[in-house]
């Protein structure tokens, strides 16, 4: 269970997480809204779910508190998760930002999701082939990516 959130904490979050080389992306078009990764993940509030039902849910990743401990990528019972290079997502504030396409029901109706990650829906699909690569394999687990910080 994570620990209650708090701005001191929420600071040395952000701190440690800028630090993180890589980052827990999510494909909206794979998530079923399980919420195995939000149980998991081990920062509060980091991975947050959206939508009102089947039709329009999914979760997203804030890119500012995610350290990159791969709990999430591990555990997804969907093989929907990519740990991806900071660098691959640079500028983004959550994996909202980063998706391969915009087939998910949140682009045509981007108000299931807070205000201020709204801008998701003007952001161009990512080409980056890194990212791309990663998500046509089954398992997440790239050893050089994977490698101690
Ligand atoms: S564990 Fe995977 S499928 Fe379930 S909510 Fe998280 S990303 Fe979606
Ligand atoms: S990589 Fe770790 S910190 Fe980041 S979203 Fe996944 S479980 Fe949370």
């Amino acid at each position: 269970m994570p620990a209650p959130q708090n701005d001191a904490r929420r600071a040395a979050l952000v701190k440690g997480a800028s630090k993180a080389k890589i980052k827990a992306l999510v494909n909206l078009n794979a998530c079923t809204g399980c919420e195995v990764c939000i149980a998991v993940c081990p920062v509060p509030d980091c991975i947050e779910k959206f939508g009102e039902d089947p039709t329009n849910w999914g979760v997203y990743v804030n890119y500012d508190i995610c350290i990159g401990c791969m709990l999430c990528a591990k555990d997804c019972p969907w093989d929907t998760i990519r740990m991806v290079p900071t660098t691959a997502v640079a500028g983004h504030v959550s994996s909202l930002d980063s998706q391969l396409d915009h087939n998910h029901a949140a682009f045509e109706n981007p108000e299931v999701v807070p205000d201020h990650l709204r801008d998701f829906a003007n952001k161009p699909p990512v080409t980056d082939p890194v990212v791309v690569n990663l998500f046509q394999k089954q398992n997440p687990q790239v050893p050089g990516l994977m490698s101690p910080k």
